[in-house]
């Protein structure tokens, strides 16, 4: 079947880009869209979306990308200059961007971290850390239970869900699972594998439903790593530039890793980049060979820009500590208007910085609230290794009156929610 595509300056109507999404993208994209309310968005600012019909979300989603929220503009000022001067390099000539990028990277990075690849995706960081591992003879990766890694082949070998990765089996040969926050079990395994593991774990799992681990998991990670010679990647491509109300998850147990893992944030929520941050030691392969992993695109100066505003914009309005402490007070209110409404059906609502989960104790809810949430105006995600969490991860630009709005919201749709599944419930 042909059609005559629409007019380039033309925006589709809703039905139209209904049917666009089934015939073009994806059918299960296009119920997807529908299922949140079939909203289209076209703009954005801070911690606001805007849809067609001219409605505002206040957008506590975005699964972890927009920590400066929306063109922030230290970010914009940056991409702006770069895209009217030189977008993508030759690759032939040497290019300020990408040195000033990676220079700006390692400044906030953990100590002893001083080479940088980078790349468009956190998958493909995430392949390159598995490559490189390869080339310190560390051939048996080991991850963590429910852990999200990406889904390219490598990433999704580790990427603890069987819904993910069972249609592309075979994956990389070679690899364990651990509970994640279990030290005992960690250690058993690498006993197994002297001189040849490499760990892949995250400060706190973000898809796995913002899964906390015990204090102390990350140092006695890091100490097993040691003593049996395996190399430590921590993913902090959820995780890091702040996202925790640190600079880095690993930070909270003065950890530095071999491999540290950037994504996400990175773009600045503009151009999409990723990161790999290594000891110089575990990158002398490809400083001897540049040409061993490529990728056309790598350190674009486009992206590098972005990465540049977006480490300024943190640094320039201290969105560290803002997370840090809009992510402890949003906590207890959202704690106690959740449990409020919820009672038992709540499990546990916690977080970290500007991570935050609420867990439900059966399936239905997280996704209910989810959407009841959305028609109230805010924009929150699910985690996809667990059905039962919903999750948010606001930007640090929120101010007074988003959170205000934010509780209110999340106050009408758990009232409405809270009656289907506590008879009881309503009058909260
Ligand atoms: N690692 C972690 C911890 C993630 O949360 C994600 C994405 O959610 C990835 C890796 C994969 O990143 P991407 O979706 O950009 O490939």
């Amino acid at each position: 079947m042909t059609t005559t595509p629409l007019a380039p300056d033309v925006l589709p109507d809703r039905h139209e880009l209904g049917r666009l999404y089934r015939n073009r993208l994806s059918r299960g994209r296009a119920t997807l869209g529908e299922m949140f309310g079939g909203h289209v968005e076209v703009a954005s600012e801070g911690a606001r979306v805007t849809t067609s019909d001219g409605r505002t979300f206040l957008n506590c989603g975005g699964y972890g990308v927009f920590l400066t929220g929306a063109r922030h503009p230290a970010v914009i000022r940056r991409v702006a200059e770069q895209l009217h001067t030189h977008p993508v390099a030759t690759r032939i000539f040497l290019e300020p961007q990408a040195a000033l990028a990676a220079d700006a990277l390692v400044s906030v990075a953990p100590p002893g971290l001083g080479r940088v690849h980078f790349a468009g995706s956190g998958a493909e960081a995430v392949e390159t850390a598995i490559k490189l591992a390869r080339t310190r003879g560390r051939t048996r990766l080991v991850a963590t239970d429910g852990g999200y890694h990406g889904k390219t082949m490598g990433a999704l070998t580790l990427t603890g869900k069987s819904l993910f990765q069972d249609p592309f089996r075979p994956l990389l040969p070679g690899t364990t699972h651990v509970p994640y926050g279990d030290a005992g079990a960690l250690r058993t395994v690498l006993a197994d594998i002297p001189g040849e593991g490499c760990v892949f774990v995250e400060p706190v799992q973000g898809e796995a439903g913002v899964v906390i681990p015990p204090p102390g998991y990350l140092a006695e990670v890091a100490a097993l790593c040691e003593e049996f010679g395996a190399l430590l990647v921590l993913d902090e491509i959820q995780t890091g530039l702040g996202r925790l109300g640190t600079w880095w998850g690993a930070d909270a147990d003065g950890v530095v890793p071999d491999i540290l893992l950037v994504g996400k944030g990175l773009s600045g929520g503009v151009v999409p980049v990723s990161a790999v941050v290594a000891r110089p030691e575990v990158f002398t392969a490809f400083d001897r060979d540049p040409y061993l992993h490529t990728s056309t695109f790598s350190g674009a100066p486009l992206a590098m820009a972005a990465a540049r505003g977006a480490i300024e914009a943190i640094r320039g309005d201290d969105l560290v500590t803002r997370s840090r402490d809009i992510g402890a007070r949003m906590l207890g209110e959202l704690r106690s208007i959740v449990t409020g409404h919820f009672g038992g059906v709540v499990r546990e609502v916690r977080g970290r910085g500007l991570m935050l989960g609420i867990e439900f104790a059966e399936p239905g809810p997280a996704g209910d609230l989810l959407i009841e949430l959305i028609q109230n105006g805010v924009i929150a995600n699910h985690s996809l290794n667990s059905h039962l969490v919903l999750r948010l991860t606001p930007p640090a630009v929120l101010d007074s009156t988003d959170l205000e709005f934010l509780y209110e919201a999340m106050d009408r749709a758990c009232r409405t929610q809270a009656a289907r599944y506590t008879p009881t419930s309503g009058g909260a």
